[in-house]
């Protein structure tokens, strides 16, 4: 039997459409459009295009977007004033920082210089202290995308036993932490854990965030688990330039129940839950309710 295969592009689809309508319905009501600023720093091939389809779809989603460059030699005091001054502008509601940063620059300091109240990539440590301690915020877009997708599979999460790979601040540790908001059990495993194939066999969920092309094999899924490949791996195969996940996609699905392609699945879901989290942003800062469906993701 062949998994069933979780469609991210589509699923990524249907949340920019409703994002979009609740943009239409802020601007008739308020005459105001949220607005995504983003800060990109240095000329990182894949930055850019990922920085290029950030804006492309916030536009698209009818919202307004700012695009600040900075070249690669700015000094940590010039990108912290960038950052302040987002931050302190009224009229911007998402601030996020492009990752990485070159490498004469302290990451922490920068996310501390977000605004927590405009943090739309969910990773100030005010953001990082409230998913931790269960209360409401701003969430990292990867991960709180693969809690979507996996609810696609199954409805309700709670009680399954969920197995994260990877312990980044960006995607394994806020993983972690949003499926056991979902009452689910939850396995953080890291480059040091031991056995990773047998603690993978006893995930319902395993969220594959290592970097490491097609490390997860089939032998290492629970036969009818949820598998959600985060990672993007650009590899070379036959002479090609191809896009590999971190498991061994054609193994795996004939085990798993339900799995992510890559590319095609996990990937969508980030920018359209940075637009989710942008109009959040611009709710909450005006004390405005969030729309129904909104709240409940
Ligand atoms: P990081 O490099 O920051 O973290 C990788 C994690 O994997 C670390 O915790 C590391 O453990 C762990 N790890 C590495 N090798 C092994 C191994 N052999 N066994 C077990 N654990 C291992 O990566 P990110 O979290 O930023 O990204 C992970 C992947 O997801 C990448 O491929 C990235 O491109 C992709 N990604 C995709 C996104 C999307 O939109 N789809 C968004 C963000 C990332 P330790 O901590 O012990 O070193």
């Amino acid at each position: 039997m062949s998994a069933h295969i979780l469609d991210g592009k589509a699923a990524a689809a249907a949340l920019r459409a409703q994002v979009r309508e609740a943009s239409e319905a802020l601007h008739s009501a308020h005459a105001i459009r949220a607005a995504l600023a983003v800060v990109l720093i240095g000329d990182d091939p894949a930055s850019q295009i990922y920085v290029r389809n950030k804006l492309r779809e916030t536009k698209a989603a009818g919202m307004l977007s700012l695009e600040f460059r900075l070249p690669a030699q700015a000094s940590q005091a010039q990108i912290l004033d960038c950052v302040a001054r987002l931050s302190a502008d009224d009229c911007v509601d998402g601030v996020l920082v492009q990752m990485p940063l070159p490498p004469h620059v302290d990451a922490s300091a920068v996310l501390a210089a977000i605004d927590p109240a405009k943090d739309v990539d969910g990773l100030t440590e005010a953001s990082a202290g409230r998913l931790a301690q269960g209360r409401p915020g701003l969430r990292p877009c990867t991960p709180w995308g693969c809690v979507m997708l996996a609810k696609q599979a199954w409805a309700q999460l709670a009680g399954l036993h969920c197995v994260v790979l990877g312990r980044s601040i960006l995607v394994g540790r806020p993983a972690a932490q949003l499926f056991l908001a979902q009452d689910c059990t939850v396995t953080l495993a890291h480059s040091r854990s031991r056995d990773l194939p047998d603690l993978c066999r006893q995930a319902d969920i395993l969220i594959a965030a290592v970097g490491r092309p097609e490390m997860v094999r089939g032998d290492w899924i629970k036969p009818g688990a949820i598998v959600l490949d985060v990672g993007i791996n650009r590899v070379e195969k036959d002479g090609k330039a191809v896009l590999l996940g971190d498991v061994a996609f054609a193994e795996a699905s004939l085990r798993a129940g339900w799995i992510t392609p890559v590319p095609g699945g996990v990937g969508p879901m980030t920018i359209a839950c940075l637009l989710a989290n942008t109009l959040t942003a611009a709710c909450a800062r005006r004390n405005w309710p969030l729309p129904a469906w909104l709240a409940k993701l």
